[in-house]
């Protein structure tokens, strides 16, 4: 016995000294949390996981790997509680594009853009189920890939057919519950429901009936499903949380937001993901953005997007169009309400719709939505605590990510300028790690 009791303390001494760390040297870090930064620390990973960020001597044994990371700065991966995956490609998205391939290059893309986790927000094909179950459990290259699987829409309306050929159009509340009960077998991290008249092309009939909507919410509930809802209409967010809804997929962008739905808000724990970027980027290209020429953005587009974009029929198209004047004001009022949400307490993550239509560029939109986020008058360190904290709480993953605190996983971007000096910097990615390994060296040409 005594033997055997040796025997296992040798054995437990040997794994710990083979199992060699990494340390990244003096850096500074700004850990999701909201903190202000910590300067001069080291960060020591093992195992895939932070075990400490310290300004203190550190325990050097000579199979550890040390990185000088003088002048650079670290931050949490950003997690999109917002996207598209798989329907994207070129310049169409359609349910034809969706194939393991497109659906493995995009989640590779993400990642090389800091993205740690992707919420796909119910456009899936079947495929996706296998492919986001693998992904989940680490098998697939990329970001982590979450899914609404395959969301609820209305009969001739919402949402389009091109983006999802699968969507569940339910006419009665009895034929909602059996979708949901169907939908509940693939274990979606959410469910997903369009309650939006699409600019006013649809007439105020052809918006989800709030009797089924309710019904998909009470259902969902019953198998421990949360429910996101992409809205527009203030009046709809006040009676989707009246019935139970979990998350804002988008901004209330018609009205500001007033007391008594916070409060209602507050009291129901609802989510809110402004997907800013979203409007912008709907007229961005009727002049010539900022960013239009930059690599960092150029390498997140589809091949044919740029010649779109630039071209004299494209801006003629966005500068005729009636919705580009209401794109303009939603944006405002959008912005507006971002931050007043995030002043009174709600859980604002960070979510783009990137991947739902050529112009929300994958990888890119996340970091314009951090742009737009300070532009709606928030600090870049609260943004940043959005774009990855907030995140990981709202994906109800944040006891093992989110933050860079010791125990969470090593999942991480190195930049080479500070983010708190200008947000923009989080553009400046020198290496994308997950669990501790650096599996990307940021956004390349292709
Ligand atoms: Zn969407």
């Amino acid at each position: 016995m005594r033997h055997l009791f040796t025997s296992l303390l040798f054995l437990t001494a040997l794994t710990t000294q083979a199992q060699h760390k990494t340390i990244l040297t003096n850096t500074t870090v700004i850990d999701g949390t909201g903190r202000a930064p910590q300067s001069h620390v080291a960060v020591v990973i093992s195992d895939g996981k932070i075990i400490a960020v310290t300004r203190g001597k550190l325990a050097v044994s000579p199979d550890d790997v040390q990185i000088d990371c003088t002048g650079k700065f670290i931050m949490p991966e950003i997690i999109d509680c917002h996207s598209h995956v798989g329907n994207l490609k070129g310049t169409s998205t359609s349910p034809e594009n969706y194939t393991s391939e497109n659906v493995r290059r995009q989640l590779a893309k993400f990642q090389d853009y800091g993205i740690a986790a992707v919420l796909s927000m119910g456009t899936e094909q079947p495929l996706g189920i296998a492919l986001r179950d693998s992904s989940k459990a680490g098998q697939v290259p990329g970001t982590t890939f979450y899914s609404a699987i395959y969301g609820f829409g209305v009969k001739n309306a919402m949402p389009p057919a091109g983006i999802g050929a699968r969507i569940y159009r339910p006419e009665t509340p009895a034929e909602a519950i059996k979708n949901v009960k169907e939908l509940a077998t693939f274990r979606p991290d959410v469910v997903k429901m369009w309650v939006d008249d699409f600019y006013g092309q649809f007439k105020k009939d052809q918006i989800m009936k709030p009797e089924i909507y309710a019904a998909i919410i009470k259902e969902a509930h019953k198998h421990n499903i949360r429910v996101a809802a992409h809205l527009y209409h203030l009046s709809d967010a006040r009676r989707l949380v009246a019935n139970g809804i979990n998350m804002m997929a988008h901004s209330i962008r018609d009205a500001e937001v007033d007391s008594s739905l916070i409060t209602e808000m507050k009291k129901k724990k609802v989510g809110y993901i402004p997907t800013l970027s979203l409007d912008e980027f709907a007229y961005a290209y009727e002049d010539s953005p900022s960013w239009l020429n930059d690599p960092f953005f150029r390498n997140s587009i589809e091949p044919g997007v740029y010649e779109m974009i630039t071209s004299a029929a494209y801006k003629e198209k966005v500068s005729k169009n009636p919705v580009t004047a209401q794109e303009k004001t939603a944006l405002k009022i959008a912005l507006k309400n971002a931050a007043r949400l995030y002043r009174a307490g709600i859980l604002v993550a960070l979510g783009t719709d990137a991947g739902a239509n050529p112009l929300r560029a994958q990888g890119f939109a996340e970091h314009l939505e951090m742009e737009l986020l300070v532009q709606a008058g928030l600090t870049p360190l609260q943004v940043i605590s959005i774009a990855t904290a907030n995140g990981a709480r709202l994906l109800q993953i944040d006891s093992t990510q989110g933050t860079l605190q010791t125990g969470k996983k090593a999942n991480f971007i190195i930049l080479d300028k500070n983010p708190l000096d200008d947000i923009r910097n989080t553009r400046t990615i020198s290496s994308v790690w997950n669990n501790g390994v650096k599996v990307s060296d940021g956004p390349v040409a292709h």
